[in-house]
Formats: structure tokens, sequence, C-alpha cells
């Protein structure tokens, strides 16, 4: 599987497709879409005849599909949002889309004739998006809210699952039927004026989100992802307790956009209860407390870095992985502060923590 990185090669590809002056697209006008097209009473009418509409989704398809079209859409993105070198995050990126990327194919194989063109953004809000080709970019903000490469794997993975089903081509779907492609003349349109109108709309859908249907799809499919790499599976639900702490349980960042993805309170519970059925049963963890077979094992200690509740979760994934794979059946050892059972670790003790070999203890009698 090959990852691709954005190349200089692309300006030379790009005029000879005939989308040399596509990517400038900034001083065209930007499509009203819906509400207002609606408002100003411009809707599907307007839109005169099934050949341009046909002609609109051809230039969706070229976007979405070909290597030139990523390559359009990869540049709005770096346009808008500004494009971060930093090494250290660039790598932190590289290795979390190299896992995810190998994740997804076991899962979904069509990535591997569509890897993703990945950056890391200058922007500094707590925010990832990916829009139509495949084109994914992981804001600065995120690095700097969240210190975990589980969670922030788990927010790719959200991402991943939004471009495995081509979340953003069906809304600007929807959106280019009520959309004034009138502005873009619509006689005339066609080619990379169009391509450029279409790559506006495509990019304000990407930071958009999708519908709540489509949220719940992406959660749904992050948690399969992570269950195919080596992430701590808790993550998922550690990164919502995150955002619940962050921006309020009925509240969002704009990767959980307030008015299109579920409450965090909501996406958060999805994902308790995802761990709960992996670990068959036997594991909750609420308000940073584990129960083991319906009695407390300890309070998960607050660190710097964390909240009880977001610690707690990272330690029921472990317990969750251990009883999905049978290591439930071991005796539960130390090894240097670090509680095991059978080969997988549980939790590395921290100070707050119960003492390493009470915890041992207690496990081995409730387990
Ligand atoms: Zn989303």
């Amino acid at each position: 599987m090959s990852f691709k990185k954005f190349s200089k090669k692309f300006a030379a590809t790009m005029t000879a497709f005939g989308f040399g002056a596509a990517v400038s697209f900034s001083a065209l006008p930007v499509p009203q879409v819906s509400a207002g097209a609606d408002a100003l009473g411009i809707g599907i009418g307007i839109i005169s005849g099934v050949a341009q509409m046909s002609q609109a989704n051809k230039q969706i398809e070229i976007l979405n599909n070909t290597d030139e079209g990523q390559q359009i859409l990869y540049q709005s993105f770096v346009k808008e949002y500004g494009k971060n070198d930093d090494p250290e995050l660039n790598a932190k990126l590289d290795s979390i889309m190299k896992n995810l990327s190998k994740a997804v194919a076991v899962v979904d194989s069509s990535i591997n004739d569509k890897p993703y063109l990945y950056f890391v953004s200058a922007d500094k809000s707590l925010n990832a998006a990916c829009g139509m080709g495949h084109v994914m970019m992981v804001n600065t903000g995120t690095f700097n809210h969240i210190t975990s490469d589980d969670e922030i794997a788990a927010i790719v993975g959200h991402e991943m699952g939004h471009g495995q089903k081509d979340h953003v081509a069906k809304k600007v779907k929807k959106h280019i039927n009520k959309a004034t492609l009138a502005q873009v003349g619509a006689a005339a349109a066609g080619g990379s004026t169009l391509t450029n109108a279409i790559a506006v709309i495509a990019l304000k859908q990407s930071m958009a989100h999708g519908d709540r249907v489509q949220e719940t799809e992406a959660d749904n499919l992050a948690w399969e992802y992570m269950l195919h790499t080596n992430y701590n599976i808790g993550a998922c639900a550690a990164v919502q307790q995150r955002f619940v702490e962050l921006f309020g349980s009925k509240n969002s960042s704009n990767f959980l956009n307030p008015s299109d993805h579920p409450d965090s309170d909501k996406r958060l519970a999805n994902y308790a209860n995802k761990l709960h059925e992996y670990s068959g049963k036997h594991v909750t963890a609420e308000n940073g407390v584990i129960k083991i077979n319906g009695k407390v094992f300890t309070t998960v200690a607050a660190t710097s870095k964390m909240s009880s509740a977001e610690r707690a979760y990272f330690v029921f994934g472990n317990l969750a992985a251990t009883y999905h794979n049978g290591h439930s059946k071991s005796q539960a050892t130390v090894s240097g502060n670090t509680l095991m059972l059978g080969k997988q670790p549980i939790m590395t003790v921290e100070s707050g923590d119960e003492d390493i070999n009470t915890l041992a203890e207690k496990l081995n009698a409730i387990k």
C-alpha cells in the first residue's frame, strides 16, 4: 500500500489533465449552498436540465475518484487551512495513518485502490476532516489538545469512516441540486470552472461533517478499524470523555460539529457499550470507577494529563481485550509498575492509584 504525500509532479499532471487553472479557485464567488439558495428561490429549478446535472456529477466523480481530483482537493484544503511541516507532528500522523490504513484494508480493501492523501493543517482548533478523494487533514490544534496517539487514532478512524463511505461526495451531490450553479454560468459551466465550484462546495461540506446517520456510521467504523490495530480500543470512549470535559456533554468541537454530530455523551455511551459487549459483559466503567462482574475493582486516579474518567477508559479497553482474547483465565501478576493479566497489560499505576499488589489481589478475587 502506498501512502501519498503531495508532490510537485502534480502540477504537470493536472495541466495535462486540463485542470491547470483549477486549483486557483479563490477568485471565484463562493457558490451559495442549500439554505441560501432556497431562500433566494433558486433551488433545483435553476439547474436547467439533465445535461448540467450529469456534467456536475461527472466532475464530482473526477474529484472524488481520480488522482488529479485528489490533488485539486488537497490543494484547496492546504490553501484554506495552511500546512504545518513540523517534523514531529508529521511523523506522528504518518505513523497513525500507516497503522489505520492497514486496519481499514482488513475491513474494506477498496482503500488499496484509493489511499489517503493527508497533512497536518496549521489550524489551531481541535478538528480533523476528510474530504472527497480521501483527502484528510488533522489540525495542529488536535495535537495540542490531545496527547494520546490512541485518541488521535480514534479521531482519524472516524474521519476514515467518512472517507470509506464517500460521505462528502454524497453530501455534495445533494447540495449541488440546491446550489446555484447559475453563479458559475450554467450554460458555460464545465471543465475547470465547474470543477472549481464543486471543489468549493466539497470543502465546505467536508467541514460541515455529515448528518447524524453518517456520524454514527463513522463512529462505528472507527471502532471496527481500531479493533484491527494495536491501539487501545478504550481510546474511542476516552476521547469522547475528553470532549465532554472540554466542551460539555451537549456540545462539541468541530470534529463533533454541534449541529451535525450526536451529543458527545451519546457517542460516549455508544463506545462504552461496545467495550462492555467486547468484554463479554464482564466489565464496566463509569466516572472513573471500574467494575468487573458487578464488583468494584478500583477507582482510577487522575493524572496531570487525564481525568480519572478518561484514563479509566484505557483500563477498560485493556480489560475488554483481556476478556475477549481469553487472557482473563490467567492470574494477575505485577511487572514493575504494570498490572498484567496473562500477556495483557491492564494498567500502569501512577501516584494516586491503589497499590499495585492490592490491585493484583483484588483482580484475582473478582475476575
Ligand atoms: Zn464526523
